[in-house]
């Protein structure tokens, strides 16, 4: 059976069936999100889930110098917080990065109401700028798990200021790498272009262990190799 759109669909609507439940905190909170005015472009319940799933696994082994660290660039309404605050061992944290304060504010309320609120700051402002901030802050292999999901053009950027960031053995989420409205063989789109050419890039790292899943509309998922012994 040949790949097509409508073949991809409904793959979409099987895989979220089977593997999107959620509770009812979550399933409204894209529909409150819509009334205050917010994009309805968080990701689905099955991406959430492969989220809490890679938190999870990223979990440090055993008491080290810190707890866990998360950062996602482009929090939205807080639905992919949410998840990703899931999967922290005991004492983690996310670190969430909104350059729209009503987005940041209204997302607060829902991390709050989920019960993560005392496990996620969310900090305002631009993402590379935010971004460029933490690494003068926090140091190298501070930070165990990126998820990048705000501007699709700087993606590649974000990357050249998260690598020393991120530690051996850490996880770069990125959304979107098989589209967001647009879809990834529409050459010639802008973010298309970009995303390509950081798709490439990332696959062709020496230092990452490279997949992408073709969930709602593209996760890679990359794990920085261990240092060498
Ligand atoms: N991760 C969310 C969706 C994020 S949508 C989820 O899946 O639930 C992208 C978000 O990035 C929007 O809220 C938008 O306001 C924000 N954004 C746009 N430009 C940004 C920038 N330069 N820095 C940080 N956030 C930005
Ligand atoms: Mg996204």
């Amino acid at each position: 059976m040949d790949f097509t759109r409508e073949r991809f669909e409904y793959t979409r609507r099987y895989v979220r069936e089977v593997f999107g439940a959620q509770d009812e905190h979550l399933a409204h909170l894209m529909e409150r999100a819509v009334a205050a005015g917010l994009p309805d472009i968080a990701v689905s319940p099955d991406v959430g889930h492969l989220l809490q799933l890679l938190v999870a696994m990223t979990r440090p082994a055993g008491p080290g110098p810190r707890g866990q660290r998360v950062v996602e660039l482009g929090t939205l309404a807080g639905y992919s917080t949410i998840w990703l605050a899931r999967g922290l061992a005991a004492g983690g944290q996310v670190v969430t990065v909104e350059l729209d304060e009503r987005h940041a504010r209204f997302a607060e309320r829902e991390l709050a109401a989920a019960g993560v609120g005392d496990r996620v700051t969310v900090r305002r402002g631009a993402a590379l700028d935010e971004l460029r901030r933490m690494r003068a802050e926090l140091g190298e292999h501070s930070v165990d798990l990126f998820f990048f999901d705000a501007v699709k053009t700087e993606y590649q950027a974000y990357w050249d200021v998260a690598r020393a960031m991120l530690r051996p053995g850490g996880l770069l989420v990125a959304d979107n790498v098989l589209g967001a409205g647009w879809w990834i063989d529409e050459v010639g789109e802008p973010n298309r272009e970009a995303i390509d050419r950081f798709n490439r890039a990332v696959a062709a790292d020496a230092e990452l262990e490279v997949a992408c899943v073709p969930l709602r509309e593209g996760v890679l998922v990359a794990r920085k190799r261990d240092a060498p012994r």
